[in-house]
């Protein structure tokens, strides 16, 4: 087979297929090779079919599979909300460590070392955050606004409240994990509507509030790139009516060393350690999303955590007196963790401070050079374009045949077809010219020319939904079911 042919058409739908395809390694050349094993001979096989390549040939292979996808390592990725930025590779380096393999069963005794990192890292985002003790262990953001609920619950429990306060208010433009994590903490969602100016309600919200009201999640600057700037109302209008503050730590990308949530009076939150700080991000994982509680919800949550144990000679793990239990495995990912630590380490206040500044700047620079209406600001490290009479998912597909990642498409809904953009801090002027160069091309080109998009990637317009939804993973599966 000659993989240098790869090709990709299109059937009568439209959809894409493959006639060609980078055969699997051990499709190429493989040897059979003998198993010398010092296991019992009942549990081994005498002999192994493995690939035998080249160096060259392994190189290529991976290279050619690279290139058919689009990453961060090839081009900006302004996709808004999700914050795909490039992660430094000194991260990866400190993650791979040989002493960075630790078995998750051995005695704290003989791990000092890594528990006082995973110490250091709570002490680090309690500090980022305003926030009197962090969890490391939720596995991702949708999971750490699962175990902020848990944690609102266990504390309205305790004062008698559990089951009058069965409501959680969030706001319409806010992401669909937080309706979908209230839901399935069992709750019913009232969805809160935008004030015009993309703000929340405040009347609205006083509307809203009761003595049903266990939970208000926000993010703050909101999805819209916009800081809310009554938060401070916003905060006595929700502990008015007994209820707590849940703070979305997607947007923290903005406000690192400028403003803490736990001083604008969030009660919860939870950090994306995999959008703010460093952890390669996509492809569903793994990441990490820690929660942060004030000092009154400490006690619901997950265990084990970390403390210092004689006057911070040494580390030991501890279950919090009324904890929700586990929410993960051990003491949460792990390796994730080290690059987060490794990240705020190396970066510092300043640098941390700075990131934050260059990623408003660089978000604001783009939207000037860009000719889509941007109906609402002034914003901070995201925008949300319309594309007006363009399908904003056309517009995605020819911005692929620039070279360039698109934004995130048709959300929030309270932008007509949303082009929701965040090129992040890792840019430079010379990147954020090539993508306003994109999209004002995309921008006065015809339907014709969208909808035909894109003709220059390796795959042309597959079924997403089947992408998602029906896996596989190979070629070679999909051969076996034809
Ligand atoms: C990404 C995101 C989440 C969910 O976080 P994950 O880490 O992807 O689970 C929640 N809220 C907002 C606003 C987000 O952008």
């Amino acid at each position: 087979m000659n993989y240098d042919q790869a090709r990709w058409t299109h059937d009568a739908n439209g959809e894409s297929t493959a006639d060609q395809y980078e055969p699997l390694l051990s499709e190429k050349n493989t040897e059979e090779v003998a198993v010398d094993s010092p296991l019992p001979d009942d549990l081994t096989r005498d002999s192994l079919e493995l690939p035998d390549l080249s160096e060259p040939e392994l190189a290529r292979h991976y290279t050619r599979l690279s290139q058919m996808n689009y990453g961060i390592d090839s081009g900006p990725y302004p996709l808004g909300s999700c914050t795909m930025k490039y992660n430094p590779k000194f991260t990866e380096d400190v993650a791979a460590l040989a002493d960075a393999a630790v078995h998750p069963d051995r005695s704290d005794r003989s791990v000092q070392g890594t528990l006082a990192l995973l110490d250091g890292l709570q002490d680090y985002l309690a500090r980022i955050g305003g926030m009197d003790a962090v969890s490391l262990q939720p596995p991702a953001g949708a999971a750490g606004e699962y175990t902020g609920i848990l944690v609102a619950k266990a504390f309205h429990e305790q004062n008698g409240e559990g089951e009058q306060r069965d409501e959680i208010i969030v706001p319409d433009s806010a992401h669909g994990t937080n309706f979908a994590s209230a839901a399935l903490a069992g709750y019913d969602v009232v969805e809160l509507p935008s004030g015009d100016d993309g703000r929340v309600d405040l009347e609205a919200l006083e509307a809203a509030a009761s003595d049903r009201t266990a939970l208000f999640m926000l993010t703050n600057p909101n999805t819209l790139g916009l800081f809310e700037r009554d938060i401070g109302e916003i905060a006595g209008i929700v502990h008015d009516a007994g209820g707590l503050l849940y703070y979305d730590g997607a947007n923290l990308n903005a406000l690192l060393g400028q403003a803490r949530p736990g001083d604008m009076g969030f009660d919860i939150m939870h950090y994306n350690v995999h959008k703010t700080f460093a952890t390669p991000h996509g492809g569903g994982g793994p990441g990490a999303g820690p929660v942060g509680v004030t000092e009154r919800l400490a006690e619901f949550l997950p265990a084990p955590r970390v403390r210092e144990r004689d006057g911070g000679k040494e580390f030991e793990l501890f279950d919090p007196e009324n904890t929700v239990g586990k929410v993960h495995g051990f003491e949460g990912n792990w390796l994730v963790l080290v690059k987060t630590y490794a990240y705020i380490a190396r970066l510092g206040d300043e640098g941390l401070r700075d990131a934050s500044a260059k990623a408003v700047l660089n978000a604001n620079y783009l939207a000037s050079q860009i000719d889509y209406d941007i109906p609402f600001g002034p914003f901070h490290h995201e925008f949300v374009a319309s594309a007006g009479d363009q399908d904003a998912a056309d517009v995605a597909k020819r911005m692929l045949d620039y070279g360039v990642h698109p934004p995130t498409t048709k959300w929030p809904e309270i932008v007509p077809e949303a082009l929701m953009t965040e090129p992040t801090e890792i840019e430079g002027k010379e990147t954020l010219d090539q993508l306003a160069d994109a999209f004002n091309s995309v921008a006065s080109e015809d339907d014709e020319t969208l909808e035909s998009a894109p003709n220059r990637t390796t795959a042309r317009r597959i079924d997403q939904t089947s992408a998602a939804r029906n896996l596989r993973l190979s070629w070679h599966a999909l051969e076996e079911e034809e």
